[in-house]
């Protein structure tokens, strides 16, 4: 399951990033439908990290062959992609130093619990 460990560890890490300058998209999920997310960076660097992700994971089906990843493969050139519900989102996104204050505010008033 989605730990408080492990959404301070989300938070702490798009922290690190943020503060070294580095664009970072992670997201986790547990069986529960409770999802922990952070991105760090503008739009576009947001967007080039979801796309390098996305070629991983095409990379790593491509690479099993198995009958499952070869039909997840062709769902997604059939463009039939699903969206997996959430029940509980832990967003950890910062743009900017102002917005992630925000986020530590929002973290501290419980918005995320
Ligand atoms: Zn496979």
């Amino acid at each position: 399951m989605i730990t408080e460990k492990i959404q301070n560890m989300v938070k702490d890490l798009a922290m690190e990033c943020q503060k070294n300058d580095v664009a970072m998209s992670l997201g986790a999920f547990d069986e529960s439908g409770n999802v922990a997310v952070g991105q760090v960076g503008s739009k576009n660097q947001v967007e080039t990290v979801i796309d390098i992700q996305l070629d991983a994971w095409v990379d790593s089906m491509e690479n099993c062959g198995c009958s499952g990843c070869r039909n997840k493969l062709k769902e997604l050139q059939d463009g039939d992609e699903s969206v997996a519900k959430s029940s509980k989102v832990h967003s950890f996104v910062v743009n900017d130093a102002e917005e992630f204050l925000d986020v530590i505010d929002r973290i501290k008033r419980g918005e995320f619990q």
